[in-house]
């Protein structure tokens, strides 16, 4: 069910899937053929996760760009540079594994635990494009560390965990990845190549152009399988059609994954034409989302034993609940609690 495009626009359409072919390359807006659905018009820029499949050479994956949604996620906080592109990149990896689930209710959360570095804490969550994030951090140890600090001096003996949460099939899954090394996105790399034994490569990069933050990751992983395969694939490591994806794949630049001004298609043909095949998948709109609302800050803080909730409430007779990713405060009567 593949249909060219009658003015030579570089897109084959296949159910939601575009074919990338020779060409620049731009969203086109029309329907070839009567019975093929429509593609809306996505900006493939920026605030979004593509899928990307290499099917000759058996890799797929995600890349991602974000920008108005890492920027209003740090405008909440004030954070120094270092912990805003720390964090700016952990929502990129938030949303290139966030978009892999398949339930659209299901849930990706990244958490890193630590001991003795400059930040105690770090989580950022994924729930249907929708991302938040925020790091908890000591701004004198900060202060003592170069520019570009390593991971230990960030996270001193530190863990990321990594849970996907499929409340449909009840699916809950858990990986620690060590936080080693010189960057997030090396850190996540050996992880799934170690513990899930799955070849991956995964960039991430996020830099600061004038007032705005601009993020960009690529992950792709090996799976000859196929689409579904989560098999153990060990035996396979030294399949020859790996190495060269990682080294097509791993020729991207930061300043590439970050570029506003270029799409998300081209970068990905840019890296992958000389392949036989490259697609990329529907686009997963990201944006910035907090799930605290008055109702629910209101349930948790009911369940609390009626001694407990005195000792909460404040000089002014309220009890104040801040959330911690968006910084919006609550303030509860505890009149309001009591039945
Ligand atoms: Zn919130």
């Amino acid at each position: 069910m593949s249909a060219a495009s009658p003015d030579g626009t570089p897109f084959e359409f296949v159910q939601d899937q575009r074919r990338l072919a020779r060409g620049p390359v731009a969203v086109a807006a029309f329907n070839p053929q009567p019975y093929l659905p429509l593609m809306p018009p996505v900006e493939l820029f920026t605030d979004v996760a593509l899928g990307v499949a290499i099917p000759s050479r058996n890799a797929r994956g995600r890349i991602a760009r974000l920008a108005g949604v890492v920027d209003s996620i740090l405008a909440s906080h004030q954070y120094p540079p270092v912990i805003e592109k720390l964090l700016a990149e952990a929502l990129t990896l938030t949303a290139l594994l966030g978009s892999l689930l398949k339930e659209s209710q299901g849930q990706l959360t990244l958490q890193a635990q630590t001991e003795g570095g400059a930040i105690d804490l770090l989580v950022c969550d994924y729930l249907g494009g929708e991302l938040r994030g925020y790091v908890r951090h000591d701004a004198e140890k900060l202060g003592e560390l170069s520019d570009a600090p390593t991971l230990q001096e960030l996270f001193g003996k530190g863990y990321l965990a990594i849970t996907f949460d499929q409340p449909v099939s009840d699916e809950r899954y858990q990986g620690i990845v060590p936080l080693e090394g010189k960057s997030l996105g090396e850190a996540a790399q050996s992880y799934f190549s170690q513990s899930e034994q799955i070849p991956s490569l995964v960039r991430l990069a996020a830099e600061k152009r004038g007032e705005h933050w601009f993020a960009g990751g690529l992950l792709l992983q090996h799976l000859p399988e196929g689409e579904e395969g989560r098999e153990r694939l060990h035996t396979r490591l030294d399949h020859p059609d790996w190495p060269h994806i990682a080294i097509l794949g791993g020729s991207v630049k930061a300043e590439e994954l970050t570029d506003p001004a270029l799409p998300l298609d081209d970068l990905i043909w840019r890296l992958f034409h000389e392949e036989d095949e490259v697609r990329t998948l529907a686009a997963i709109p990201l944006s910035r989302g907090c799930r605290c609302d008055p109702d629910y800050v209101r349930s948790v803080i009911a369940r609390f034993p009626a001694d407990e909730r005195e000792e909460m409430v404040g000089e002014d007779g309220m009890i104040r609940v801040d959330c911690a990713f968006c910084s919006s405060s609550f303030a509860i009567e505890p009149k309001e609690l009591s039945s």
